[in-house]
């Protein structure tokens, strides 16, 4: 019943014109079919996958790409001097093994580690991407997205760690002057790539259950719904949220709110930013259902990362949403980084998942509640906190204490105790903050007990 026609959102149908003001030319786009007419008996010929591309731009690109995989499995009496890749011989590495932390060995022979130092699509390497939409089609199987080139919907693109596709899809969507809604606190990082673009940060309320559903219906009520698709209507296109063991909260929306926010999202047309680089560190199960998996009409776009559950040095991360963004991430992606190393791909795709998931999972779930039972020992009357369901930080908010920049900054370094103030996570952070983040992630469950015993000595030293 969910099932919907797809209908482009607001921010989907004046993505063209929002592209053109920002300074990546490469990602205009003509959005018509005019190269069909350019050159109509190669068009027949080409594979469907290339033929659903939008633009000229980006036709002639993948064009390219085709041509260049096309010469590699030509027969040999084919000369290609086709290709600008350096020869793979001159490569310095021949073979690599690793030892997996279940003793399990895995080797790259000559022709992967060529393979693996080589350029490859800005889309990702097609294993890795194939998997990936599994993956997403498996967790959360939404329901207006078909994979099919027919239909073409949702697409998927692998980045360098989801940071890079977070900056990407700002960039793309976010023009100087819109408003742009997210729950503060937020992840620093976030803030960072937005507050560059010009755009106003508009703040939704959150509590221990992330975004407050009537705290955005207050914001959104400045506006009315039948006059945001008027022309000059500033009524946000974007809201921002990451729904799992929030950073810094360590807050995971409910079912119910993820469907209220959805509702409000399509009421007013925005799209959604899902940053879930935590819903692999998800404690409980069953696992919450992720807004993505109640997409009916192609509005959420999602950001997700292997960091937290593989390797963050390994940088995976990948961007899954409507067609015609992805394909314009990619274009970014093609004219900046080009993709994402081609070796760390290839590596990805060989770790065998769930297993090492699993034990990600119980390791951060222990410390949890190490941190948890160190808390209740050491901070029970003089700070507040709640139990954070997925993720790895808690935030605690300190009584008594107005701003704790200066009693982390100064007296907890002091006392030998590193922890994040608040304030930097706030949209504005010149305003008093009086909360803490403290991640369960690095230390033993003695440095925990040992560190939250001198805050607690610190924050009674300061009421
Ligand atoms: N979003 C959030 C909320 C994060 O906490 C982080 C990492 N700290 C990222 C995005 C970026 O993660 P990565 O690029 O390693 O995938």
């Amino acid at each position: 019943d969910l099932i919907q026609p797809y209908t482009p959102t607001r921010a989907l149908r004046s993505v063209d014109q929002n592209l053109l003001t920002l300074p990546h030319t490469r990602f205009r786009t003509r959005g018509d079919r005019s190269f069909q007419a350019v050159a109509p008996r190669l068009w027949n010929d080409l594979p469907l996958s290339l033929r659903s591309m939008e633009s000229v731009d980006s036709f002639k690109k993948q064009l390219k790409t085709y041509l260049f995989a096309h010469a590699f499995r030509s027969p040999p009496s084919m000369i290609s001097l086709a290709g600008g890749a350096p020869n793979p011989n001159t490569f310095p590495f021949r073979s690599a093994s690793f030892t997996m932390n279940d003793g399990s060995t895995f080797s790259f022979d000559e022709s992967l580690m060529k393979r693996a130092l080589q350029y490859s699509a800005s889309t990702g390497i097609p294993e890795l991407v194939a998997w990936m939409k599994k993956l997403q089609r498996d967790l959360h199987n939404p329901p207006s997205v078909s994979y099919s080139p027919e239909r073409g919907q949702m697409d998927l693109c692998v980045t360098t760690g989801s940071q890079e596709g977070l900056c990407k899809v700002f960039e793309m969507l976010v023009n100087p002057g819109d408003n742009v809604l997210l729950d503060s606190p937020t992840y620093s990082g976030t803030l960072a790539a937005l507050q560059p673009l010009g755009c106003n940060l508009i703040n939704v309320a959150s509590d221990e259950h992330g975004m407050v559903p009537a705290a955005l219906k207050e914001v959104l009520s400045r506006w009315d719904p039948a006059d945001v698709h008027q022309p000059g209507s500033t009524a946000p296109r974007l809201l921002y949220t990451i729904p799992n063991g929030g950073n810094p909260t360590g807050a995971s929306m409910t079912t119910q709110r993820k469907q209220e926010v959805y509702e409000l999202a399509r009421l007013y047309d925005m799209l959604i930013i899902e940053d879930d680089p935590y819903f692999f560190l998800q404690f409980d199960k069953p696992w919450a259902p992720s807004l993505l998996s109640m997409d009916v009409d192609a509005r959420i776009i999602r950001t997700d990362s292997f960091s937290k559950i593989l390797s963050s040095g390994l940088r995976i991360g990948f961007v899954t949403g409507p067609a015609p963004l992805v394909k314009r991430v990619e274009l970014h992606i093609q004219a900046s980084t080009m993709h994402t190393s081609t070796f760390t791909q290839v590596r990805c795709v060989s770790v065998w998942f769930s297993p090492s998931c699993r034990r990600v999972i119980e390791f951060y779930s222990k410390q949890r509640d190490a941190m948890m039972s160190s808390a209740d020992k050491w901070l029970k009357d003089v700070a507040e906190w709640h139990a954070p369901s997925a993720g790895m930080f808690l935030w605690i908010k300190l009584k008594g204490i107005a701003d704790t920049q200066q009693l982390i900054m100064e007296k907890a370094i002091e006392k030998e105790v590193l922890m994040v103030p608040g304030g930097v996570f706030m949209i504005d952070s010149s305003k008093p903050c009086p909360y803490v983040r403290a991640a369960f992630s690095l230390s033993t469950p003695q440095q925990i007990d040992e560190a939250f015993r001198r805050l607690s000595l610190l924050i009674r030293e300061a009421q």
